[in-house]
């Protein structure tokens, strides 16, 4: 997303695996997951149960080798042997499920906790830089996604390490199963993973994990591509000969909502929803495009990447390509009316203002008041002299497809707004465009900044739907 999600490697791991670590809430973390696999196993021929996931993501880094972990070592009674073994059935009949050769080998690797912790770490550090990542952090905070004065990295990598449940490093072609995963999820960890490992044969995973600068949007719409995808592609093999055709679309937008509800569990549901609905969302839509045009429009989106979280979240605007609306921000003009300067900019997209909205709406507000997005543009001003370590202002733009979606936004909006953020912001709403400010600076006047805001945002009303 834009501000509230962290670029990169991190983000992606996360978003699958969290396990929450409270026992308050674990109990009924479980309960989801046994109603989410119950509900997947109807709509499959019930050998196995499609369903939460475990995450895996591709990482350009390698591990280091945990002399520990060799193959005398079991997962739940699992030998290393027995889980290469099921890696290759799983490959061998998700390949035919999905439609692909295999022209390729996987690897299989045990892995625990403390390494996946140094993984996540590596992987991070190569995929953002200590600035990047710190100013991500600052807008999170300054959003009310994690708390003020937050360690980020510390903050994710304490998540990954309790989350992540398997990995598939394309640097190596290797799926790193951790060994305290429960024996009965192995069968989705091991197929989820192995789906990457085909999706790397064909697609060059390497390709698709390299950062994209202030496109945050667009590297969510990827994510969910590959994340979707490789769930789609475990469904397929799991559904048996009627095929995906099976899942009906009650499943689909269950399995999407879950990936909302659960994220409440967690302390910080709305960066746990980022992560997770890549799974739920990204699923669905890849489910429905495959039943609509076959596994090889899923081909070609990797030649034509989708652009927006919004195609990736609505299958009708993923068929039609709908494009951003243009969106651009004076932010010399912003930054003379609140005395600042600019220190970042970036996309949020659809996905990112949905996690956002559903921590202060019912999902189904949340998601309707999200729809109808056409475009948006963040950016993060400082005080010219303010230290670093200052929590920057926020103005995030927003253009909608008609006055009464951005109606819709703004009063979904306004109640995050005023559950989260109860001080110095600013909602503003003209026409098709929603304005929103976030730590607004004393001595400011409300009046003459709102003027100013509207005069420097242009909407290019060419473009989009
Ligand atoms: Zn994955």
């Amino acid at each position: 997303m834009a501000a509230p999600r962290v670029p990169g490697y991190a983000v992606h791991v996360l978003a699958r695996l969290w396990q929450p670590r409270s026992p308050a809430w674990a109990s009924r973390f479980a309960c989801m997951v046994a109603a989410i696999s119950s509900a997947a196993a109807c709509a499959s021929t019930g050998h196995r149960s499609p369903d939460l996931t475990v995450e895996t993501e591709p990482s350009t880094t390698t591990p280091s080798p945990n002399p520990n972990l060799d193959s005398r070592r079991t997962v739940d009674g699992h030998r290393l042997e027995d889980l290469e073994q099921e890696a290759r059935t799983a490959l061998a009949n998700i390949a035919r499920a999905r439609n692909l050769d295999v022209i390729g080998e996987v690897k299989v690797r045990l892995i625990d906790r403390p390494e996946i912790r140094r993984f996540a770490e590596r992987s991070l550090n190569e995929s953002i830089d200590p600035e990047t990542l710190r100013i991500v952090g600052q807008i999170q905070a300054s959003l009310g996604i994690i708390p003020e004065h937050a360690d980020p990295e510390r903050l994710l990598l304490d998540m990954l390490e309790e989350g992540i449940w398997g990995i598939y490093d394309p640097k190596t072609q290797t799926l790193l199963i951790g060994d305290f995963v429960p024996k009965p999820l192995l069968p989705m960890v091991i197929g989820h993973e192995v789906a990457h490992g085909l999706q790397d044969m064909h697609f060059d995973l390497s390709l698709h994990q390299e950062p994209l600068p202030h496109r945050s949007d667009a590297e969510a719409a990827r994510r969910y591509l590959i994340e979707g995808e490789a769930q789609a592609a475990y469904l397929a093999w799991t559904s048996g000969a009627e095929g995906l055709g099976r899942i009906g679309e009650s499943v689909l937008n269950a399995l999407s909502d879950q990936a909302l509800q659960s994220a409440a569990l967690t302390p910080y549901p709305i960066l746990a929803r980022e992560l997770q609905m890549p799974y739920g969302d990204g699923t669905a839509t890849i489910v429905r495009l495959v039943l609509e045009q076959g596994w090889g429009a899923v081909d070609a989106l990797y030649r034509d990447l989708p652009q927006t979280s919004e195609q990736m979240l609505h299958i009708d605007k993923l068929l039609a390509r709908e494009g951003p609306i243009s969106l651009a921000i004076d932010t010399d003009s912003v930054g003379r009316a609140l005395t600042m300067k600019p220190v970042w900019h970036d996309q949020v997209g659809e996905a990112s203002l949905l996690a956002i909205l559903a921590d202060a709406s019912p999902i189904k507000v949340a998601r309707q008041a999200a729809a109808g997005w056409g475009g948006d543009a963040l950016i993060a001003l400082r005080t010219v002299d303010a230290p670093t370590t200052t929590l920057p202002t926020i103005l995030i733009a927003t253009a909608w497809d008609s006055v009464e979606d951005a109606a819709e936004f703004a009063s979904a909006l306004q109640s995050y707004s005023t559950k989260a953020l109860p001080k110095s912001t600013m909602l503003t709403h003209r026409g098709t465009a929603v304005i929103w400010v976030v730590r607004i600076p004393d001595g400011v006047s409300p009046s003459k900044l709102e003027a100013a805001l509207w005069d420097a945002i242009a909407i290019d009303k060419g473009q989009g739907a």
